[in-house]
């Protein structure tokens, strides 16, 4: 249903070139499924996934804070309406300046990982409330955010003590179980590291308040992935097994879930070809690809379902690349994708599941090519 707006909107409109469409009324659906799905947790959305203006003022109408990883997010969120104590700035590494900023700018929600980014946040934004984040493995994600950011548990306790030292509020730990995650006891892991970190602090005389839950909940692209309602679940099962009765204050930070399935690109196909005359592997090329918009095709890491006009007729196996004179760009090769014989050059495919992590993956203009232009409906 959501999908025939959309695509009411490619035959009425005919935009230029490659774009992106994106429904506000999905974006709706799936910020109210949140809010029934874990009615006690506070959204935070992961603007990176999608900081169309449009988006950002219907999110700030219904109520949502969010989750911002630079000054110039913190800016786009503000200018769409949201008070600054409805943001955090979730990003583990940023510029002392930029901390400067973002407090002048009334935000005081901070995320650390060590404790020199806590002295950069004591000395830039005193007496601000910070959360520390802890590592987790990733298993189970198809996009994993491990490594790069938190810190392990034990670590963790000497970050937030010594928050406390320079008169920071250590308000609580967050984590990201990895992005598009499907198994559910991934949070139940990270949810008991949590646990163990508040009774720690609590032994030491510093009360934690807050459990930062991420992102990482998944949309459907090839596969079937568990409901909204089924992570509400599993979730509040592991708080209250970890927690017990001392349920702390949660927040979620769904990116790809709150923006993902909202989006459709349709891109044209420039050539079908073959790399030898007897191959039986087309190669498709389109005129969109891993530097205007599908840089999640990274290691095949996300699978968009795609649909074509000759969809019904035989398939075959192809490869399909982008548009550039880079040989890094192309989408999947290692799994092929079974598409209709009869596609020609000049045909026009839709990429479902396309509004997270696409016009923001765009490079500005790798080979004259342009970013992803992006309508929002
Ligand atoms: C990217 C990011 C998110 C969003 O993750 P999704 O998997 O898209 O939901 C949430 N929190 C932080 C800190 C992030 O960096």
């Amino acid at each position: 249903m959501a999908i025939q707006r959309i695509m009411h909107f490619f035959e009425d409109s005919h935009p230029e070139g490659p774009c992106l469409v994106v429904d506000l009324e999905v974006i709706r659906e799936n910020y109210l499924g949140f809010e029934r799905a874990l009615p006690q947790s506070r959204i935070f959305y992961a603007v990176k996934a999608n900081p169309a203006p449009e988006i950002l003022r219907l999110l700030v109408s219904l109520g949502s804070c969010f989750d911002t990883a630079s000054v110039a997010e913190i800016e786009m969120v503000l200018e769409a309406g949201a008070a600054p104590n409805r943001i955090s700035y979730g990003n583990t590494i940023k510029k002392e300046r930029d901390i400067v900023r973002a407090h002048a700018l009334g935000v005081s929600l901070y995320a650390v990982d060590c404790i020199e980014e806590v002295e950069k946040i004591a000395r830039a934004a005193p007496g601000t409330r910070i959360f520390c984040r802890v590592l987790t493995d990733g298993t189970g994600a198809a996009w994993p955010l491990s490594r790069k950011f938190g810190c392990d548990p034990e670590m963790a306790i000497d970050v937030l003590r010594h928050a406390r030292k320079l008169d920071l509020e250590s308000y609580g730990v967050s984590f990201h179980v990895g992005s598009q995650q499907i198994d559910l006891s991934a949070w139940d892991r990270a949810l008991a590291d949590a646990a163990s970190i508040f009774r720690t602090m609590a032994k030491k005389g510093i009360t934690l308040k807050m459990v930062n839950m991420g992102g990482g909940f998944p949309i459907r692209y090839l596969k079937d992935v568990p409901t909204a309602q089924a992570y509400g679940v599993a979730i509040f099962d592991a708080m209250s097994s970890h927690f017990g009765n001392r349920i702390p204050e949660t927040i979620i930070e769904p990116g790809r879930g709150m923006v993902g399935n909202a989006g459709v690109i349709r891109t044209e196909i420039v050539l079908v070809s073959r790399k030898a005359i007897n191959d039986n592997v087309r190669w498709v090329y389109l005129d969109i690809g891993k530097f205007n918009g599908l840089a999640e095709t990274m290691d095949e890491a996300i699978r968009y379902p795609i649909i074509t006009p000759h969809d019904g007729d035989a398939v075959g196996p192809c490869v399909l690349a982008g548009p550039t004179c880079d040989s890094a760009d192309i989408m999947y090769e290692n799994a092929l994708y079974q598409l209709p014989v009869s596609l020609s050059i000049g045909d026009e495919l839709f990429i479902f599941g396309t509004g997270a992590y696409t016009a923001t993956y765009a490079s500005v203009a790798f080979n004259g090519f342009e970013p992803l232009r992006s309508y929002v409906i």
